[in-house]
């Protein structure tokens, strides 16, 4: 299975970041040793500046290549919760020099993902609200009704490059907010309230 994460889906994450609006969706990969669906999480010692980025997440439910955005709801039944987790301090050095920035992204369990999704039946995808809390404190909150790309619109920019396989998983992108943990620090995770993940840094 392959990871594929979104970046710059919302507007006031992109205007943090000092960076430019896509016009059309930008996405990058993880691989799946990235994966990470435990309770803890060892902070890598490669950085300094680790950051959260809550993101909600397509299981991807049937093969597909070249989806048109009319049929991309057929390709998934599901949404989960996650963390891209980005070695920010990382980041900057391999944009700055305009290199891949794999290193800042693509690490040992970088991609938390909940243990458990949820039916789209049972979600209002077009304004789906999720949030992260730190240590019990709101950090981030986000409304899928705020992406800048849909989940359809998604779908359908990605298989036009690369075939989409059943299990893969795409994060939507991180709202605004994004910060850094520090071990000891806890995150958890909500859609529409409910708790996904429960996450301790290490
Ligand atoms: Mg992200």
């Amino acid at each position: 299975m392959k990871i594929i994460c979104i970046g710059r889906n919302y507007s006031d994450h992109a205007k943090e970041m000092n960076a430019e609006i896509p016009s059309e969706p930008l996405f990058f990969l993880k691989p799946d040793t990235a994966l990470f669906k435990e309770k803890n999480f060892y902070y890598p010692d490669f950085t300094n500046e680790l950051n959260y980025e809550v993101e909600l997440i397509i299981k991807i439910a049937k093969v597909g290549k070249h989806i048109e955005v009319k049929h991309a709801a057929n390709y998934y039944n599901e949404i989960g919760l996650g963390i891209d987790f980005t070695a920010r301090d990382i980041q900057k050095k391999c944009k700055e020099k305009g290199l891949p920035w794999e290193k800042a992204k693509a690490f040992d369990h970088s991609a938390v993902v909940s243990n458990s999704f949820i039916p789209k039946e049972k979600l209002d995808l077009n304004a789906l609200p999720f949030s992260l809390n730190l240590n019990d404190q709101i950090v981030q909150e986000g409304n899928s009704k705020d992406m800048l790309f849909s989940f359809d619109e998604l779908i359908a920019h990605v298989s036009k490059y690369m075939t989409l396989k059943t299990g893969d998983l795409i994060f939507t992108g991180t709202p605004k907010g994004v910060g850094k943990v520090v071990i000891g620090d806890r995150l958890q995770g909500r859609i529409n309230g409910q708790e996904l993940f429960s996450i301790s840094i290490k």
